[in-house]
């Protein structure tokens, strides 16, 4: 695999420029730019530059709203909306995580849900900034009906990622965020194209039996993460970031899908918790002691603590040649 060293602040601007050719506004060209470059600076390679074709696809077909201007609403206090306007989620992120964690720490917990929006990248930013403002948070989405659920052999659920933070007075947030996937497709299509098996148990071909050949599972289907019940909490994300939001599980989104290589089109669910009220101020010594308890036991890495390493290295990043052509080749 050739690669060529780029470093963040050319992947930042190769995504912007991308974007902006494509027809994404300068302040929507910027969300998802800062996107992409902090998942190449984080090592989530499944969500940066390479996602960069399909955000171009997806603008040039105008499925997506380039110049999509996001909208808050306050239904309560605590039930907070924003309609996405047809664009991308970081650029939503933008106009509504400060008033989610305001509403958060007044209240002690708050919920944004966010329609007609296009998800394409990873979560952990989203609950990563809730975290930074002393919150718990969960976030979730449902994607592209690629899954079998638990004993069948047809897809119906997404990839249906789910995120978690938790905030350290002193330490970088606790977060995980995992695709409820045995592996997130973006992993599978990489794969596919390096040349990689995957272990067994991550899919199915196409005639139902199980298969270690990524570009066979893609043809197939993917199975849920831990058998059953892996299975139903890829159920729970369809309905939190479906029918709960306003918008359509992922079946239903596939349906009125343009086919265009881009994300679908749908929702997105994010709890906010403010621990110092809801623990009437007595968790930082227990969450501290049940994390250092944890980190230490042998074995054990905390989640994102690989991100976090990586994020400490402003060195130029490894980048595919044969992603930097597609990437050329999708422009307009
Ligand atoms: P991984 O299986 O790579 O990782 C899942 C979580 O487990 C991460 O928080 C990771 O932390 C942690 N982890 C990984 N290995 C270990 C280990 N050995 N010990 C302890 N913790 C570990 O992620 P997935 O493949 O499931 O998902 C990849 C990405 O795809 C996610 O960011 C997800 O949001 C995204 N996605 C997005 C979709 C969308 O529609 N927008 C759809 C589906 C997935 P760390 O990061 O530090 O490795």
């Amino acid at each position: 695999m050739s690669t060529k060293l780029i470093s963040l602040e050319s992947i930042f601007l190769l995504a912007r420029e991308a974007l902006l050719k494509a027809g994404a506004n300068q302040e929507h060209a910027d969300a998802v730019a800062d996107t992409v470059m902090r998942a190449e600076r984080d090592g989530s390679h499944s969500h940066g530059l390479f996602r960069l074709p399909g955000y171009v696809s997806s603008l040039l077909s105008g499925k997506v709203n380039g110049n999509a201007n996001p909208q808050m609403e306050s239904r309560t206090p605590v039930a907070l909306h924003c309609d996405g306007d047809l664009g991308y989620a970081p650029l939503a992120h933008r106009r509504s995580l400060t008033l989610l964690a305001n509403a958060a720490a007044d209240n002690g917990v708050s919920v944004l849900s966010i329609d007609r929006v296009h998800h394409f990248a990873a979560l952990w930013p989203e609950v990563e900034t809730l975290a930074r403002r002393g919150l718990a948070a969960i976030a979730c989405v449902s994607y592209a009906p690629n899954v079998a659920p638990f004993g069948a052999k047809e897809p119906l659920y997404g990839t249906n990622p789910l995120s978690f933070a938790w905030p350290r007075p002193d330490a970088e947030p606790l977060v995980f965020d995992m695709a409820t996937a045995a592996m997130a497709m973006g992993d599978i299509q990489i794969a596919a194209r390096d040349g990689h098996e995957v272990p067994p148990g991550t899919g199915l071909n196409q005639t139902g039996n199980l298969t270690t050949d990524p570009s066979e599972i893609i043809k197939g289907v993917l199975l849920p993460f831990g058998g059953y019940k892996g299975s139903h909490i890829a159920m729970m994300v369809e309905l939190l970031a479906g029918p709960l939001v306003g918008e359509t599980v992922s079946f239903a989104s596939k349906m009125r899908d343009t086919e265009d290589g881009g994300p679908l089109r749908g929702g997105q669910f994010i709890l906010a918790m403010n621990p110092e009220i809801l623990s009437g101020g007595d968790w930082i010594e227990q969450s501290e002691a049940f994390i250092s308890r944890l980190s230490k036991l042998d074995g054990v890495r905390l989640p994102a603590e690989r991100r976090y390493i990586n994020r400490q290295n402003t060195d130029p990043r490894e980048i595919n040649v044969s992603l930097l052509e597609t990437i050329q080749e999708s422009l307009p």
